[in-house]
């Protein structure tokens, strides 16, 4: 791809911001089309979350240098900002840089990509023909041509249904006015909503975790407000995640929080809940578990369905695209970040070669690159961004290149087997509390700790 010019990015998160930083940086053009009306759009929508990873591994290094150079104030490194504040003092002043802004376009929602010319199913000269991108920005149709495409429009936007089998439950759409998706901020904005009510929240990654944390919080306030965990596994601790051990001290710590609620009874607990159908109940809901011929059912007023995201792949239907048909990622990822096999949320460094297609010149990065699975980071993003640009510009050696050592969560060892393909940075030598859960339940035949894994 030694003639590429111009890079399509789709997304103005975190990740296709700082792909467009090293784009630039490598002398190609960056034309960033993102959805929303304003960059960091998927990041507003949870911006009352504190991030369980310090300012330290929130920044990309190319879009730092951009920064310094305006006299930006780059944030303690130690500190843990909220998504808003990851917004404001990181997103938008990057946004605003008179180097990256004439590129970036918003309120620009992709809605399909090709190649000029060619189907999916033509080859001869499909290389060399430029991806033709169409978006919507109210104005009409409009299409942009790109010599090279980096998807990294993320999961935000397609949250998984609260049906067990990964369908809707059956109820779902009709019920739609007693059920949030993600992360309602419940002690804000949407107070009133579940001030007072009883709340299930259905899943075990972080949002649900987190979300249950502050309703237990919302109910020392307002008196009535009663928090239920719906989880479709048996393993509580699971969901705990690697507590002290894990090193982003505030994911461990937030583990360890929801573990003394649920121990001291302040959230109710349903554990092997897999949601089949939903029913309106007056003004409540009916959440409805059929688990073989057990029928179980839960009377709420709200459901959170914190169970995860899927990547919206609608859009690149035109490409020829290989996926893991279980976690919908690249190929070469799956086996890094399969959260049935691993117990850790830290997967070793990666780029341009995972991440590459049988179409060239076309890249997921981001949380979309993680496809179904649940434990990406922002830094592993800014490392595949990195080296995706670094292919596209034709510097083989420097997309090879691994320039990142990543945090572990605390929750591998080298005594797993699999260790070195389970963790990023250098094995950790000591056996930790998390591990020796997730030894012990893989020996009794369970699947393992798996502490950043969802429902
Ligand atoms: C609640 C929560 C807390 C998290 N906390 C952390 C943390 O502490 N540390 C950490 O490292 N990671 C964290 N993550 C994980 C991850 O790093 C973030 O989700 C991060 O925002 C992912 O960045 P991204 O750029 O890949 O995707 P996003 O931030 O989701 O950005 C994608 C952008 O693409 C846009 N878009 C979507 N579809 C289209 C389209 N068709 N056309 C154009 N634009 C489109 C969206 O509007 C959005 O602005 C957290 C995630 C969540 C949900």
């Amino acid at each position: 791809m030694g003639e590429t010019r111009t890079v399509a990015i789709i997304g103005a998160g975190p990740v296709g911001l700082a792909a467009a930083a090293h784009v630039l940086e490598r002398g190609l053009q960056p034309i960033v089309l993102e959805a929303g009306d304003k960059v960091g759009h998927a990041m507003r929508q949870w911006g009352h979350v504190q991030l369980f990873s310090p300012w330290e591994y929130n920044v990309d290094k190319a879009a730092t240098r951009l920064l310094a150079a305006t006299g930006w104030n780059s944030p303690e490194p130690d500190q843990y900002p909220t998504g808003m504040e990851m917004v404001e003092r990181y997103l938008e002043p990057l946004a605003v840089h008179s180097a990256l802004r004439p590129h970036i376009q918003t309120s620009s929602r992709v809605t399909a990509i090709s190649r000029a010319g060619f189907d999916k199913m033509k080859s001869k000269g499909r290389e060399k023909a430029p991806f033709e991108i169409r978006y919507q920005n109210g104005q009409g149709p409009k299409v942009v041509k790109a010599d090279a495409v980096i998807d990294a429009s993320g999961t935000w936007h397609s949250p998984n249904p609260a049906g067990a089998n990964g369908l809707s439950a059956i109820g779902e759409a009709d019920t739609s006015d007693k059920i949030a998706y993600g992360m309602p901020d419940v002690l804000g904005k949407e107070r009133t909503r579940y001030a007072g009510k009883t709340v299930a929240v259905l899943g075990a990654g972080h949002s649900a975790i987190g979300t249950l944390i502050d309703l237990a919080k919302l109910a020392d306030q307002a008196p009535g407000t009663r928090p239920i965990w719906l989880l479709r596994g048996s393993d509580l601790a699971k969901a705990f995640g690697g507590g002290v051990n894990d090193k982003l001290v505030a994911r461990g710590q937030l583990g360890a929080a929801f573990a003394a609620l649920v121990t001291a009874g302040s959230i109710k607990v349903e554990s092997e809940f897999r949601v089949s159908h939903l029913v309106a109940d007056g003004p409540g809901l009916v959440v409805g578990a059929l688990s073989g011929c057990n029928a179980r059912q839960a009377v709420v007023d709200q459901l959170i369905v914190a169970t995860g995201f899927r990547p919206d792949l609608d859009f690149v239907r035109e490409l020829r695209i290989r996926l893991d048909p279980a976690i919908e990622c690249p190929i070469a990822l799956a086996p890094l970040i399969d959260p049935n096999e691993h117990s850790c949320g830290t997967v070793r460094p990666h780029g341009a070669r995972e991440l590459a297609q049988d179409e060239p010149g076309f890249y997921f990065a981001g949380m979309k690159a993680y496809g179904r699975a649940p434990t990406f980071l922002m830094v592993t993003g800014y490392e595949q961004v990195r080296s995706i640009a670094a292919d596209i510009a034709g510097d083989r050696a420097a997309a090879e290149r691994v320039e990142l050592v990543l945090p572990e969560t605390g929750v591998c060892s080298r005594s797993l087997p699999d260790a070195s393909n389970c963790c990023g940075g250098p094995a950790i030598s000591d056996v930790d509390a998390c591990c020796v859960a997730d030894e012990k339940a893989k020996q009794q035949g369970k699947s393992g700790c798996g502490c950043a894994s969802s429902a």
